[in-house]
């Protein structure tokens, strides 16, 4: 631990980049960052960021090189480092996913005994067929598997996807998935076993937990007549009871209170159809329960 400070790897250039940097800093960490960096130092937070390749990331936190890394749950299924998994970040959603070209008359994964199966994800790939009994020739590919099934590599390809939309654009088609992924924070176990460090990371911990919960809740206020309040009140699936003010309007009243934004819409029309009226939603910037 140089100068006292943790050391966090992130990717350096891709797809989980720009939403991880902005969530460090919706946790209130303020750093420099542009495309060129190696680390940057926060400057109200002893942390040091280090850009990486995501492929890195997790031999670096294993290894102590660094105490905390950020990447997608689909490195640490096909790696399995050593590694403690301290939170999902709820961003950089996607799948791992066996498709077909779109002609091809297999349709189910069975039918894919035998035949030639190209990914970057080997070992989920093994795993997968290896639990249902089914032989295949698994090959490596480190970039555009897509292309393999055009070129004549391969019957099928275990890729991710987010939107499906690169696999329709090389007429590939899913038959099933092999699991869901998203950004995941890693620490090094002996990291997590140094007081010092995680006096540090439980700090850390308590912003970004802070973050995600807010992610989750929708801020409301609105008037009402006070007759309906008891109603209003059952209504209301809040943190705890809702914020009552008096209005200057007699017999009227102000309601504030924190909706989960699961049900947001269902309770907006309930208080709705109960007479509720001026009904203003705010984002949640930080939530600490
Ligand atoms: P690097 O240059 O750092 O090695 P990369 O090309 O291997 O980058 P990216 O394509 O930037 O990796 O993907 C990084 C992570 O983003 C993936 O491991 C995955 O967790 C996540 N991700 C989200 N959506 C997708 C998607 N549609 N395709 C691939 N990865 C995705
Ligand atoms: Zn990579």
């Amino acid at each position: 631990m140089i100068n006292n400070k943790l050391k966090l790897a992130i990717q350096k250039n891709g797809r989980l980049t720009e939403e991880t940097v902005s969530f460090l800093r919706s946790s209130g960490l303020e750093f420099e960052s542009y495309q060129q960096r190696l680390f940057s130092t926060c400057r109200n937070f002893p942390l040091e960021i280090v850009y990486v390749r995501d492929d890195d990331i997790s031999d670096y936190v294993e290894s102590g090189a660094v105490d905390l890394g950020v990447v997608g749950q689909n490195l640490i299924n096909e790696i399995r480092p050593n590694v403690k998994k301290l939170l999902n970040l709820r961003y950089g959603f996607c799948s791992l996913s066996l498709a077909v070209p779109k002609e091809s008359t297999i349709k189910s994964v069975k039918e894919l005994e035998n035949k030639t199966i190209a990914t970057s994800y080997p070992s989920s790939t093994e795993y997968f067929f290896k639990k249902q009994n089914i032989k295949v020739n698994i090959i490596k590919i480190k970039g555009s598997v897509e292309i393999t099934p055009i070129l004549g590599i391969a019957s099928a390809i275990v890729d991710l996807v987010s939107t499906g939309s690169t696999l329709a654009l090389n007429d590939l088609r899913i038959i099933e998935k092999l699991y869901d992924s998203e950004a995941v924070l890693l620490a090094n176990p002996l990291s997590l076993k140094n007081e010092k460090k995680t006096k540090i990371i439980d700090k850390l911990l308590i912003r970004f937990k802070g973050v995600l919960s807010a992610k989750n809740y929708k801020y409301v206020m609105m008037n009402a007549p006070i007759q309906i309040l008891p109603k209003i009140k059952k209504a209301i699936p809040g943190l705890k009871s809702p914020t009552i003010s008096p209005l200057a309007n007699p017999g009227w009243i102000s309601i504030q209170s924190v909706i989960k934004e699961d049900v947001f819409w269902q309770t907006i029309e309930k208080l709705k159809k109960l007479g509720a009226s001026d009904i203003l939603v705010l984002p949640v910037e930080k939530l600490i329960i």
